[in-house]
């Protein structure tokens, strides 16, 4: 079947939850995908920040191939030995105290608020505990998750939410403050904001909000989902301010295509908050979904994926600040690492259809923001040749 009559079959078989581009992607090879028809695209997206180590990365795949022939699943009924070493490894990266793994982000959210309520529970054993959240968050599409997510949009015809959640302002300490009271349990923000349009939270915002959380005995969770496994440069983006969450939620990156995701508990919320029987999941921490989490980590190692980010990030840095101060429909410029994003006077759905058609795949994050999260080990001559096919279309709609 050609690539047109594959989408026709889709556009009646799937629910239509997804504005799809127009191709079918069939493989990848090192950091370019290629469509059914043969074309290739150098790819900046990388699965929504996932596929951090690339198409090619021969450790990875040949430790699901024999993974995949010794056992796929078994049980959390049962030890296995990847997810033994998954949390070995996963616990030295981040410094946290023990962890959960789960099947996707949203699901490493669920597990976080989870959490949290149980301490406070425990503490007081009343059930009317909140969670301070941050507008323009992305937590994920779960009800639970979707109500700690700060756009209105995306929850609207779900209400009623989980309840008992309010939304701050990020990077400003006072809105968080005046939403503080004796029943608030946690406070639940991304590191860096993704989805909503690429916000870092800012330093002194981060220490001000662990102050708090510790004169308060308040949880602070950290979504490190988009922003952990090495996007900014660092492991987890908390650790270039050094502000310890006491709950970390991870996915994306962490498995690199396999479905699966983490949360991560602290001492002091790993020892009071869930027990036997409080939470579970059949596939989280399977052995096949643990091998690729074990091996993702230490491919960061020997491949040096942190030094790697901070290179070529800055590298992209400079880039995208060239192509900001050389075009006035480019209002802004903000990320670190591998995750930045450009925001534009535009809409810039244009500017990506174009950018697809000549070879190039980006990513928005609303209407007006193009997202910049390609793969880890993308070097700085791929850089340029983003550049290259980003400024032509720029040209074309300015
Ligand atoms: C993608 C994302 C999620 C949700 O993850 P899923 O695997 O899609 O459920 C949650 N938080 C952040 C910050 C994300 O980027």
């Amino acid at each position: 079947m050609e690539m047109k009559a594959y989408i026709e079959e889709a556009e009646k078989d799937l629910l239509h939850t997804y504005n799809r581009y127009q191709i079918v992607l069939e493989r990848g090879e090192d950091v370019y995908l290629y469509d059914l028809e043969g074309k290739k695209y150098l790819d900046f997206c990388a699965g929504i920040a996932v596929f951090a180590l690339g198409y090619s990365n021969d450790n990875y795949k040949n430790a699901l191939k024999s993974q995949i022939d010794k056992i796929i699943h078994t049980s959390n009924y049962y030890y296995n030995v990847p997810a033994i070493e998954a949390a070995k490894a996963l616990l030295k990266a981040s410094g946290m105290s023990r962890v959960f793994f789960t099947n996707s982000g949203a699901e490493a959210i669920e597990g976080a608020i989870k959490a949290a309520r149980k301490y406070a529970f425990l503490k007081d054993g009343k059930t009317d505990h909140e969670i301070i959240a941050m507008e323009h968050s992305f937590h994920g599409r779960t009800m639970g998750a979707l109500s700690v997510t700060g756009n209105p949009k995306y929850r609207e015809a779900f209400e009623p939410m989980i309840g008992n959640i309010r939304f701050a302002n990020m990077n400003d300490i006072d809105s968080v403050r005046a939403n503080i009271n004796e029943k608030t349990c946690a406070i639940i923000l991304e590191t860096v904001q993704g989805e909503g349009g690429i916000y870092p939270a800012e330093e002194g915002f981060l220490k001000e909000i662990r102050k708090i959380c510790d004169e308060k005995d308040i949880l602070l969770i950290l979504d490190e989902i988009q922003c952990g496994m090495g996007r900014t440069g660092y492991m987890f983006a908390w650790q270039k301010y050094g502000v310890k969450p006491d709950i970390m939620t991870s996915a994306k990156g962490l498995t690199c295509g396999i479905p699966g995701g983490a949360f991560l508990l602290g001492e002091k919320a790993a020892e009071n908050s869930l027990k036997a029987g409080d939470h579970g999941t059949t596939y989280g921490g399977n052995p096949l979904v643990a091998a690729a989490t074990k091996t993702v980590l230490s491919e960061y190692e020997r491949l040096d994926i942190l030094g790697n980010v901070k290179t070529v990030g800055d590298y992209l840095y400079k880039k995208l600040d060239e192509l900001a101060s050389k075009y006035d429909i480019i209002k802004a410029h903000r990320g670190i690492g591998l995750m930045q994003g450009l925001e534009f006077d535009v809409p810039v759905a244009d500017i990506i259809k174009d950018c697809m058609d000549n070879g190039l795949i980006l990513i928005n994050a609303g209407t007006n923001i193009i997202r910049f999260v390609p793969p880890l080990v993308i070097g700085e001559g791929h850089v340029d040749d983003m550049i290259k096919i980003l400024s032509a279309s720029i040209e074309k709609v300015k």
